[in-house]
């Protein structure tokens, strides 16, 4: 069937036929990434850079980075874009890696996920600055992040926030479950869930989760980070909860999340569309934490 919306609310909000309002992430990357532009101009346009590192030829890693770099250009950025060969040899691509992060004109580095097998990515990540960690993935940002000190966050994380903010959705004293637990996105997401200010009680299930049904229904925001088609049912889902799908499976059907959309529509207050929900969020806050990380740099007027 069909992810399109049938209406719209008063606030504007697109509505899916089950009534539903449509997180768009489509939309709400274009805004961020208008006003980060905006933000640019009139700080009087001074050069921030984001660097990319690809190494290997894999297609989905080109077409996530190509698309980085398109959305650095509209937000008024300058990108840079490191390509190695798999089989360039730790050596260099930490090499490089180095010289960006020496480099004053570079403000965030991402090293494109994963590395071809054989690499030592934990050992790549070590030599990405905090300031310049775009990604937030490393010990130092995630650090940062359980102290509640200045960082940079992860982009998938962030951006599941920015939906629910945008979206006007309640979360202090709600609760949230978040299904899945890595470093990536469910652990960050849950202490961000968890933030003072933000205020929700949390509970991270997982893959040893006993009556994850039982545990899901409870939840007023339930949000699937797996990537396992279809795991989340309308059987899951309290009625009018924000349901957020970031799992990504790819099937011969095409790109499918965690989320059965098309049951759960029906009875949830808010759901991402599958594609276009999370992922421009994940590119929008790339970009949101590249000029972050020009601020903590001193790059950047606050
Ligand atoms: P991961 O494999 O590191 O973690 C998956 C998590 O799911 C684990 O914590 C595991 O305990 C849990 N899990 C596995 N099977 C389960 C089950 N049956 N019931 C409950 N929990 C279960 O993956 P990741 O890096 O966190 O990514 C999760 C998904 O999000 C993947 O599909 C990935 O492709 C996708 N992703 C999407 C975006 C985006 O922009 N939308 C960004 C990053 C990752």
């Amino acid at each position: 069937m069909t992810n399109q919306p049938a209406s719209t609310d008063p606030n504007g909000f697109a509505r899916t036929p089950g009534g539903a309002i449509s997180m768009d992430g489509n939309r709400l990357r274009d805004e961020i990434v208008a006003e980060l532009a905006a933000t640019i101009v009139a700080a009087g346009s001074p050069a921030v850079c984001l660097a990319t590192v690809l190494v290997g030829d894999d297609g989905p890693s080109q077409r996530y980075v190509r698309n980085k770099h398109v959305q650095a250009a509209k937000a008024g950025m300058l990108s840079r874009n490191e390509v190695l060969p798999a089989d360039a040899g730790q050596a260099r691509v930490e090499q490089v890696v180095s010289a960006l992060a020496a480099d004053p004109n570079v403000h965030g580095i991402l090293v494109q996920s994963p590395l071809p097998a054989g690499y030592d990515e934990e050992a790549v990540l070590r030599l990405i600055p905090a300031d310049k960690d775009v990604d937030g993935l490393t010990s130092e940002s995630m650090g940062r992040l359980v102290r509640g000190l200045p960082g940079l966050v992860g982009c998938t994380p962030l951006g599941v926030m920015r939906l629910l903010e945008r979206h006007a959705v309640p979360t202090r004293g709600r609760r949230a479950v978040v299904i899945g637990r890595s470093t990536l996105v469910g652990l960050p997401l849950s202490l961000l869930l968890a933030r003072k200010g933000v205020d929700a009680t949390v509970t991270i299930a997982h893959s040893r989760t006993a009556d994850l049904v039982d545990v899901c229904r409870d939840a007023d925001i339930l949000v699937g980070a797996v990537g396992q088609p279809g795991l989340i049912t309308a059987a899951h889902v309290k009625p009018g909860a924000a349901v957020i799908d970031v799992g990504i499976s790819r099937t011969e059907a095409g790109i499918v999340g965690d989320v059965d959309f098309e049951a759960v529509q029906a009875v949830a207050g808010y759901i991402t569309p599958m594609p276009g929900g999370t992922g421009p969020m994940t590119i929008a806050c790339l970009l949101e934490n590249t000029l972050t990380a020009a601020r903590l740099l001193g790059a950047f007027p606050d």
